[in-house]
């Protein structure tokens, strides 16, 4: 990691312990108790330097592979799609419980057209391009599927309850309108698997 580089936001509140996240900006916050001394802090931020360097160094990756133009190569693909396998069942899980919703199964799909889908069933679909996308948008993805278990249609009342859940997620529906095609775009063939 190169320590000169991170620069580590300490957040100190009424709360017991203490915490590390990344920020989709790519700040690292530490969010402490209100008399935690300064010493501790930074010994548990040491503790927790592989965990850190290895998301950091994985934000950058896909950073640089958001950026990049052409097609993607199979093993890109193939670790994206692996990254999802992991990532997005505990979304949909944690969304699910949050709004009170079931669902099926879930599968992770390299898609040219969508992001997400949702059968009557409860079954999703989830494109594994998303993991290129940043948090708030894989996010908004899984609740905007979830609320198809409400409302199989985008109706207002569909859109109303997406705004119950994520507020502010025209901003990351805004970012799919306009980064989407784009990333679908690096995908090779033309068909849908
Ligand atoms: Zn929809």
């Amino acid at each position: 990691m190169k320590r000169e580089k991170l620069t580590i936001q300490i957040i100190r509140s009424a709360r017991r312990s203490i915490s590390l996240e990344i920020t989709p900006a790519g700040e690292v916050l530490v969010r402490a108790p209100r008399r935690m001394p300064e010493a501790e802090i930074r010994r548990f931020v040491e503790e927790k330097s592989g965990w850190l360097k290895k998301h950091l160094a994985k934000r950058e990756e896909n950073k640089a592979l958001l950026q990049a133009e052409g097609f993607l190569s199979e093993a890109e693909v193939k670790r994206l799609s692996k990254l999802a396998k992991k990532i997005i069942p505990e979304k949909v899980a944690y969304f699910a419980r949050l709004m009170g919703v079931s669902y099926g199964r879930i599968a992770i799909r390299k898609q040219k057209t969508k992001w997400g889908s949702c059968s009557r069933e409860g079954n999703l679909n989830f494109n594994c391009l998303l993991m290129l996308a940043p948090p708030e948008v894989l996010d908004y993805v899984v609740v905007h599927e979830l609320c198809h278990r409400l409302e199989m249609n985008h109706s207002a009342k569909f859109w109303a309850e997406v705004e119950r859940v994520m507020p502010n997620y025209r901003v990351p529906r805004k970012w799919l309108k306009d980064n989407g095609g784009r990333l679908m775009m690096r995908l090779h063939g033309t068909g849908e698997e």
